[in-house]
């Protein structure tokens, strides 16, 4: 399997190196330049499959010649046996028809960890193979930091550096980030919003001196296997409901578009998906994109829902390569229009969009209704993104197709907006119940290029020593 970027003017690389890479160099990023077909009978034998199982067969058509089939089922054992539930993302039932998939169980209690504890694990695997080295360096919002820094943390190979915007990030997700002792991780809080964070980040894959010196390798959204990771999840619980005997929606609390683009790839593989809804909070970037054709960020709004406050979607661009049927000089052409300001989708992109994605938005008002209804009509106490996909569910619904839609974090990692909505404190998993008595360890940082390079030179493999 081969992947291309969505530019069209980077180096063909195999899953491996798109895998280390991230990033494409001509800013692009990395897609398989086909996509595996799964038949109707092979998603019916799926049924009654372990997670793990499903994830081999999902996900190993993907992987070229990179690992054998007993290397790849011990890597998938690895990530998820850290899990709090047998079932890994188990499906619960909110009303007639509508479903909820708990993504949450993982050791950083978001969906994050789906694909980021798998990734921690080939990582691993590719590096001791190699002998290689590398530096990761992120951007969160919360929960990629949190999930990467848990995946990565004490890897002999791997120095791990995750600017999150300071302040802006919710207590639990900081202290995840900032509490592991082990000298590798490294919590970087940045002035600014999360789009500034990944706005330096890709501006260090771009600096190509720095990212050969340093062995630059990227975990975000981007990353292609992290994608692939979260496709696993819609077929389970599609299996689950019926398919592919019958049809299911999806509907996903999106930020940076990678979670639902998971779900595209599902539908592309032939899973039996009727609608994918992008759900986002007053942040509507997306939503106004596919109402209007027009994708012009105008600031980011902070929101009781953090992960979704973003405005620069980075793998929207891969639903545009495909809108655009496979076109990367176009691509190219609107992310330049983008970095002046933002472009307009042309009609027969918006229509391809369309055919694919619905979208609604929901407002902080909502949210909270939403949060308190749930927890008053079913006791499901819903963390803030996960009620925005709930409320935008709820209205667009066809009753004729069962909706399940995406909690993307354990509403634990939000106590304070779901004590305020239902009146109940969320517990933390007892697994993590010291986390408010562990010291924590941060580094402050500008919004400057320059000095965040010279930290990362600085403090990078001291964890060998
Ligand atoms: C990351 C995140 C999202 C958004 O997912 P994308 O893949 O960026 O669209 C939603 N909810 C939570 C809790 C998240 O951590």
């Amino acid at each position: 399997m081969q992947y291309i970027s969505t530019r069209g003017d980077a180096p063909i690389l195999g899953f491996e190196a798109a895998m280390l890479t991230g990033l494409a160099r001509d800013g692009g990023l990395y897609l398989p330049d086909n996509i595996p077909q799964m038949s109707h009978d092979d998603i019916a034998v799926l049924h009654g499959l372990s997670y793990e199982e499903v994830a081999f067969r999902i996900m190993y058509p993907y992987l070229g010649e990179s690992f054998s089939d007993d290397e790849f089922r011990g890597i998938i054992a690895r990530a998820y046996e850290g899990f709090g539930h047998a079932a890994r993302a188990p499906l619960k039932q909110l009303d007639q028809g509508h479903f909820l998939l708990e993504l949450f169980h993982g050791p950083t209690l978001a969906f994050k960890d789906f694909a980021m504890q798998m990734i921690g694990e080939l990582f691993q695997f590719s590096l001791k193979r190699s002998g290689q080295r590398v530096c990761i360096v992120g951007a969160t919002s919360g929960d990629t930091g949190s999930a990467a820094i848990e995946a990565f943390r004490g890897l002999d190979a791997v120095d791990v550096f995750i600017l999150y915007p300071h302040g802006r990030v919710s207590e639990v997700q900081r202290r995840q980030m900032s509490t592991p002792t082990e000298s590798n991780v490294h919590a970087l809080a940045m002035d600014g919003h999360f789009d500034d964070c990944q706005a330096r980040v890709k501006d260090m894959f771009n600096d190509f001196e720095f990212r050969d010196a340093v062995g630059l390798a990227g975990v975000n959204s981007i990353n292609w296997a992290r994608v692939l990771a979260q496709v696993v999840y819609y077929f389970t619980s599609a299996v689950a409901l019926g398919a592919p005997h019958r049809k299911v929606s999806f509907t996903v609390p999106t930020g940076n578009f990678g979670d639902i683009f998971a779900g595209y790839i599902a539908k592309k593989m032939g899973l039996p998906i009727d609608r994918l809804v992008v759900a986002t909070n007053q942040n509507d970037i997306l939503h106004r994109c596919l109402s209007t054709s027009e994708y012009r960020p105008d600031g980011v709004i902070p929101s009781i829902s953090p992960s979704m406050d973003i405005q620069v979607s980075s793998n929207f661009e891969r639903a545009l390569y495909y809108a655009y049927d496979r076109d990367g000089a176009a691509v190219a052409q609107l992310m330049d229009e983008l970095a002046r300001g933002g472009f307009s989708v042309s009609q027969g992109a918006l229509q391809a969009l369309r055919e694919s994605f619905d979208s609604g938005h929901c407002s902080e008002a909502q949210t909270m209704d939403t949060i308190a209804r749930l927890s008053a009509t079913t006791g499901e106490l819903l963390c803030p993104h996960s009620a925005v996909g709930v409320h935008v569910a709820e209205a667009q619904r066809d009753p004729a197709v069962p909706m399940i839609t995406l909690a993307t974090a354990h509403p634990a990692k939000f106590p304070a907006a779901v004590e305020e909505a239902s009146g109940q404190h969320p517990p933390l998993p007892e697994r993590m119940s010291d986390l408010y008595e562990r010291p924590e360890r941060i580094t402050r940082v500008e919004n400057d290029l320059g000095a965040i390079e010279t930290l990362i030179k600085e403090k990078r493999g001291k964890s060998a020593t």
